[in-house]
Order: structure tokens, then sequence, then C-alpha cells
């Protein structure tokens, strides 16, 4: 093997791509990871930010997709306690709905049954006097609400933690690094790239195409490769809201006026209710998707009808912020975008005794099973590896667990405040430590650059984990983009650009 060449080329750093390039060298393989933006640019930051077993395909009978989330959900939780965190879900019953409260219950309990193992508590249904509690939820027509537990996940972060993870054990992986061509060799293919403005090339015996709505512009970069597949994108969006008073504390599935179902979810330390999604397909080529007016104006609609407000209905107005994302789906033209499923696909051509391997769809929540999944594949194209190995290993910054990042938060420097030091625990996790040894030799770096943003951690993003602009560092490394006005926005932005 010379020195530019690969055992696998991985092509895009999203989740999966991600998970792909950390379980396959921590297996003893030589690994190369091509990101053209930037890691989790696309669909890995535009998710509903859920671990979950996914409730609602329960109604469509995939069960083994169902227990294996819930089983990785649970892995998610302990290896990842910075980034994953338990959150309770209300289910209002209303008599105009089309699913009784008798079918959800027995979901709930199929759901509790198939989880079994994990650590979250069982579903139930709420007592009148916790249903009159509630402050925004309408009482008109309701029968029940049942409840149940789910996990939130920073769905970037997630992408980028086995990033750095991947690298930490030998992977040479990078962002704004594209790949523009594949040539078929012997055994394998040469990769060609541009990293930032700088042609290059690499020998690669596997390919792995995970780059998720361009699999297809992949895909076509090969003469003999996959069969073409019928693609579809279905476009997702999301829509912020400031939190209302009194705060929501527990997140709600929804069921919208057909089947559909809606999620609000209390996020950012309860500072916003994120409200989401739509399955809205779109044509044409993939692209970075946007939220349109008439999907702010259903989910507007949809958080209405169940939630009344002391300023009143919420309007355009009150939407701080959206994403859209697009789901790459397997899937006839004719068929109802919510019901084609969210199960990996895999194909795959054989070149020698190399080959290509292209990803179509799959979930967050499932990423480690996913990249397990595709490593066995190509180990029955000939790829001797060693076994696996990620189950139950903590994520990069994922070996503590929530009390003690609580603690480590408590105990930093004074020169930082706990309201900083408490968001670095639950975003930078153990990795915490590496910002305060920072500090330490050389306190000038806790002065600020914007408005909680010292300037310790922007030299730690940009120079850890490949940030190089102001929308990595406030909307992927961070939610900052949230919480900043534009004046500071503006600051941050013009570090990067001068550092
Ligand atoms: C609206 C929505 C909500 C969702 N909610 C959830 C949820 O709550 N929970 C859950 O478990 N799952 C959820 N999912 C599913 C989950 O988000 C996706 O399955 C997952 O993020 C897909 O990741 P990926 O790595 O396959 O693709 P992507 O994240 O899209 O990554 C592909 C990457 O490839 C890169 N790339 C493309 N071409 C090239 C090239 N030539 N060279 C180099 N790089 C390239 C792109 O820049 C991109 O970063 C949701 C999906 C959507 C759309």
């Amino acid at each position: 093997m010379t020195a530019n060449s690969v055992d696998i080329l991985v092509v895009g750093g999203g989740i999966h791509g991600a998970a792909i390039a950390r379980d396959a060298v921590g297996r003893g393989l030589k690994v190369m990871l091509a990101e053209r933006e930037d890691y989790a640019s696309h669909t890995s930051s535009a998710s509903s930010k859920l671990a979950h077993g996914g409730l609602r395909y329960l109604e469509h009978m995939e069960f083994g997709l169902v227990r294996e989330s819930l089983s990785e959900r649970a892995g998610l939780l302990k290896t990842a306690p910075h980034l994953v965190s338990p959150l309770k879900f209300l289910l209002p019953i209303f008599d105009w709905q089309k699913r009784s409260a008798w079918f959800v219950h027995t979901g709930l309990a199929l759901y509790d049954l198939l989880s079994l193992g994990g650590e979250m508590p069982g579903s139930g249904r709420l007592s009148q006097s916790d249903v009159d509690a509630l402050p925004h939820l309408r009482q008109d027509h309701l029968k029940a609400v049942l409840h149940y537990h789910d996990a939130h996940a920073d769905d970037a972060r997630l992408t980028l933690s086995a990033a750095l993870d991947a690298r930490a054990r030998g992977a040479d992986i990078a962002n704004r690094r594209a790949v523009t061509a594949l040539t078929p060799r012997e055994n394998g293919y040469t990769a060609t790239f541009s990293e930032r403005g700088i042609t290059s090339e690499v020998d690669a015996r596997f390919i792995v195409n995970t780059a998720g709505p361009f699999v297809g512009e992949l895909d076509a970069m090969i003469p003999n490769g996959p069969s073409p597949k019928e693609i579809r994108f279905v476009r997702g969006s999301h829509i912020v809201l400031p939190m209302p008073e009194p705060a929501e504390t527990c997140a709600y599935t929804l069921q919208d006026e057909g089947e559909r179902i809606i999620f609000s979810i209390p996020w950012l330390a309860g500072n916003f209710l994120m409200v989401g999604t739509t399955d809205i397909p779109q044509g044409g080529a993939p692209c970075h998707a946007t939220c349109s007016i008439d999907e702010k104006t259903y989910l507007l609609e949809a958080y209405n009808r169940y939630f009344s407000r002391a300023g009143g209905p919420a309007t355009m107005s009150d939407i701080v912020f959206d994403w859209a994302g697009l789901r790459t789906l397997h899937g006839r033209p004719d068929e109802d975008p919510s019901r084609i499923t969210r199960e990996v696909t895999l194909e795959t051509a054989q070149q020698g005794t190399g080959g290509f391997l292209s990803l179509v769809g799959g979930k967050l929540t499932t990423h480690r099973a996913t990249a397990e999944q595709v490593l066995s594949r190509l180990q029955s194209m000939g790829l001797d590896m060693g076994p696996a190995w990620t189950k139950g290993v903590p994520q990069y910054g994922g070996t503590l667990d929530r009390e003690a990042l609580r603690a480590r938060a408590d105990n930093g420097p004074d020169a930082i405040s706990q309201q900083i030091r408490q968001r670095w625990a639950f975003t930078y996790g153990d990795k915490i430590d590496d910002l305060y040894a920072n500090l330490q030799e050389d306190p000038a770096l806790a002065q600020e650059i914007a408005p909680g943003v010292p300037q310790v951690e922007l030299q730690h993003v940009a120079a850890v984990e490949d940030a190089s602009t102001g929308e990595d560092f406030l909307w992927r490394r961070t939610k900052l983009e949230l919480f900043l006005d534009q004046a500071s926005r503006d600051k941050i932005e013009e570090w990067f650009a001068t550092n």
C-alpha cells in the first residue's frame, strides 16, 4: 500500500460517513473521510434531533426497526450523555382524531416491551389533575393524555464526535474536501479531491458512498456502479418559537388532521420550542433545502390547534428560526412519503478485490448499528478487518455521565461564568477539561469575543473541531445562532475570517 492509498475512502461527513469511518479505523483499516462542506452540513444537522424508537413505525409493523432503534437509543444515552438526554413526551388524544386512546395505549405498551433492557420510565396515562395542570394544551374534546419517553440528541455534534473519534484513532478525516472524480483501477478506484483549492488523488480499495442527498451524484461517477435506483427526496421542515410562559417541560407528540405526526419539543435549556416536521416531496437536484411559507403556515396551524398561549395564537412573526432537510429514500413516485420505510438500503459493486458501496436512508439513532452493517457487507466483499467494537464504547467527549458533567461545570475557573461552563459541559463533554487547561495556561483567553463566547472556545473549535466559519460554530458546533444578535454573530464571523 503506498502512502496515498487507503483501504476505505468514505465520501460524506454526515452521521453515516462519520460512524463508518470511526468503526472502520477501530478495526485496523486505513481510512480516509472526505466531507465537501462541513461535517453534518446537510441532513445530519437538519433532523428532529431525537434518538427515538420511532413510535409511529409500529403502525407500519416495522418491529425490527423499532427494536433496533430503541436498543441504540439506550446505548447513546450511555455513550454520549453530554449530547443525548431523556425526554418525556405527552400524547394528547382528542375525540376528533383518527387514532383512539385504546389504539395508542396498545402501541405504547408494545413500545415499552420492545425497549426492555433500556432504562427509560414506562409509558402511562396522566391523571386528571396532571392534565388540568398542563399550561397551554387545549382541553376541548380532550379524552386522555398519554405519556412515554424518548431522547433528545444533538445531531450535528453527534456527527462531529464520531468524526473526531475516527481521527483520534488514526483516520484521515477532513471537511472542505470534495471528491470530484472516481476512476476504476484493477482492484479499486483512484479518487480525485479538491481540498481548499488544492487538487490531489488517493487510491482506495473500497469507496463508501454516504453522500446523503448527493448519493446519486457519486454513483454516477463510476461506470459499473450500483444499478440506478429510484431515489426520492422528501423535505422535512421545522420552525422554532420562543418558549411560552409558563414554560413547557415536556415534549408533545401531536396528530395532525390526517395521520401525520408533529412534535413540539422544548429545546436549548427550555428557551425555545421546536415544532416539526413536514413531509413534502421535492423534485430536482439535491440542494440545501429551505422551509417554505406553506410549511410554516401548516406547522403554526398544527401548533395553534393544540395550544393556546396568553398572547394569542403563534404567528409568522413569532418564528425565530427554521430549517429544512431532505430525507433521501428509495420509493416509487406514487408512494405516500410518510409510509416509505426509513430502513437503510445498501447497494454494492465489486471492482477486482475492491468495490463500491452506497447507502440510502437510515436514521441518526441507528448510525452505530448501520456502520456495523456496512462493514460486514465490505467484509463479505473480501475486505479483512477486526471484529465489531463500538457497542458501549463512549463517543468522543462521552466518558462523563450527566452528574459528573454538572460537577465539572460547577468546579470550573471563576473567570468563566457558571452559565458558560454549563453550556460547555453539555457541548464538549469531557473535552471541557481541554478548555480549562488552555485557560490555565493563558488566562487572557477568557476574554469574550461576543457575549458568552470566550476566545478560548473559538480557538478550541478552530484547532480541534475544524470549524472555519461563523456558521460552523454558531449552528453546528453550538446553537448560539439562536441566542446572539446580528452584531455578535458578525463578530464571530470576523474572528474566523481573521484567525
Ligand atoms: C426532517 C428530518 C428529520 C429527521 N429526524 C430524525 C430524528 O429525529 N431522529 C433520527 O434518528 N433520524 C432522523 N432523521 C434521519 C437522519 O437525519 C438521517 O438519516 C441522517 O442524518 C442521514 O445522514 P447521512 O450521513 O446519510 O447524510 P448527510 O447528513 O446528508 O451527509 C451527507 C454528506 O455528504 C457530503 N457530500 C456530498 N457530496 C460529496 C462529495 N462529492 N464529496 C464529499 N462530500 C460530499 C455532504 O456535504 C453531506 O455533508 C431525520 C431526517 C430528516 C430529513
